[in-house]
């Protein structure tokens, strides 16, 4: 913590944590320049960077929006028709266009690309959450790009006309989701200013904001443009979330040359918002926070020690008893022989399978159970110690 506060507190310096993971969210109206369909020049040029940070072994997690527009397109209907299909409908059609584009687009560059269409439904559901994050996780370590976006027909829930999913949000649920340490959202205008520049040319862009606080948020009157439902209101919003969970944010526009790259370089361009607190701090607090943990794994002096000081997961076979009940996904307290606790994890296995598994080597786990959610118990990016 004491470090981080060090290198916020010199300002220009917040840029220079270095970035292993990052989430990069493109906008509707960066995708389609503006115009009516995907702009196809953009969308390569975005692939182009995301895949030359891939080379520098850099890995990056695309949140997409551009679906209803790609499908609106498709449809030949415009955004004004009195006959407009519903989102859900335009989403449908446009999906599997956009990530066709995107598909071919990353194979240029030898990438495979993946879909992955999430809702903040499947993400509050601890067990959704889990299988979102080992998915994500796991297609990271198969270098593949990860190419979310909300799975708009299903997610319908609206407000007096106010769409509650959005793509901004969405970009920071999924930071937080794969612990990314920088949410690159970019967009068509080049940050958070004083006012709106499209109306007010005296508007100045803000370069970095250490807390966003009511005022902060009072400049953003949603600005958001036909095509796209995020204004600066969801941004930060967005922002808030992804900082609050340990990670770096940049609001910046799309059209930048080589932006992901200048910005991972530790340039500064468009509005920084540092991370407010540490990523393990931010986890910890998740893990421990309202759910409220259930039952207990106690573990070997092995187990113990390859989780304590070497940084490893909890496999069936370090595993003594298992005390119930709990279900996978579940916080679980994880204690030594002598009873004391010395982790807190979120487990692969309900108790009834823990038990079953326990003491075996991860090979046997199939064979046992009859199916397997991984070889580890619990896996070391799910462990906070305590
Ligand atoms: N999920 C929507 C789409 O793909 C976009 C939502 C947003 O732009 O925030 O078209």
């Amino acid at each position: 913590m004491a470090d981080s506060d060090t290198k916020r507190a010199s300002g220009e310096d917040a840029h220079r944590r270095e970035y292993g993971r990052i989430v990069a969210k493109f906008g509707t109206s960066l995708l389609t320049a503006g115009k009516d369909q995907l702009d196809l020049k953009m969308m390569s040029a975005l692939v182009g960077q995301v895949a030359g940070l891939r080379k520098r072994g850099i890995e990056v997690i695309v949140v997409t929006s551009g679906s209803i527009a790609a499908g609106r397109h498709r449809l030949g209907v415009n955004a004004a028709g009195r006959e407009s299909p519903s989102r859900q409908v335009l989403a449908s059609v446009g999906q599997s266009h956009l990530m066709h584009t995107y598909d071919g687009l990353f194979a240029e560059h030898d990438l495979v690309a993946a879909q992955a269409l999430l809702t903040r439904r499947a993400l509050a559901d601890r067990e959704g959450y889990l299988n979102a994050r080992n998915t994500l996780l796991a297609l990271l370590d198969l270098n593949a790009v990860p190419v979310v976006n909300e799975n708009d027909v299903v997610a319908v829930e609206e407000i007096e006309g106010i769409l509650i999913g959005d793509n901004d949000n969405l970009s920071a649920l999924v930071t937080n989701l794969v612990d990314a340490d920088l949410l690159v959202m970019l967009t068509d205008t080049g940050g958070l200013h004083t006012a709106d520049p499209r109306r007010d040319p005296s508007a100045e862009l803000i370069r970095t904001v250490e807390r966003i606080t009511p005022e902060i948020e009072s400049l953003a009157d949603d600005a958001a443009t036909p095509q796209g439902v995020g204004g600066m209101v969801t941004k930060l919003e967005a922002a808030k979330l992804a900082t609050a969970g340990g990670a770096d944010v940049v609001i910046a526009s799309g059209r930048e040359p080589r932006v992901l790259e200048r910005l991972v370089n530790g340039e500064t361009i468009g509005t920084a918002f540092p991370a407010t607190t540490n990523r393990m701090e931010s986890r910890k607090r998740w893990m421990l926070s309202g759910l409220s943990t259930r039952g207990k794994i106690v573990i070997d002096e092995g187990a113990a020690k390859a989780v304590l000081s070497h940084g490893k997961s909890l496999l069936p076979a370090g595993v003594r008893e298992v005390v119930g009940p709990f279900d996978r996904g579940d916080s679980v307290s994880i204690c030594s022989d002598d009873g004391r606790e010395l982790a807190i994890g979120v487990t692969n296995y309900g108790h009834e399978d823990a038990a079953a598994i326990c003491g075996l080597r991860s090979d046997k786990i199939e064979e046992t159970l009859g199916h397997e959610y991984g070889a580890e118990l619990v896996h070391r990016n799910n462990l906070v110690l305590v």
